[in-house]
């Protein structure tokens, strides 16, 4: 099935500017926080995709990633009802967000 029924998608910017968050549980599983909520609750990954990614800047950091990756995700809050998507990639550098204005 396509992701998102074949629509466009991009985050909005309730989950932008850096109010998406999120940590592991009890285990290594990472969860996302609604940010609407913003009381802890878990939003629920309805779906993901994996993209179509460019050519992996060189950074010219001790260790580099091995392949391209770009995930996109649908994220969804149970309680209430934010419907949202979020991207992950490696060809970002790493840093403190606040200290790039591109992340
Ligand atoms: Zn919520």
């Amino acid at each position: 099935m396509a992701f998102n029924n074949g629509k466009p998608y991009h985050g909005t910017t309730e989950v932008s500017g850096g109010k998406l968050t999120g940590k592991t549980g009890k285990t290594d599983y990472f969860f996302f926080l609604c940010p609407r909520c913003n009381n802890g609750n878990v939003m629920r990954v309805l779906e993901y995709e994996r993209r179509e990614t460019i050519p992996l800047t060189p950074r010219g950091e001790k260790k580099n990633p091995k392949e391209n990756l770009n995930l996109a995700f649908h994220l969804h809050c149970t309680v209430c009802d934010l419907d949202d998507f979020i991207k992950i990639d490696n060809n970002h550098q790493s840093g403190k967000v606040a200290d790039n204005s591109i992340l």
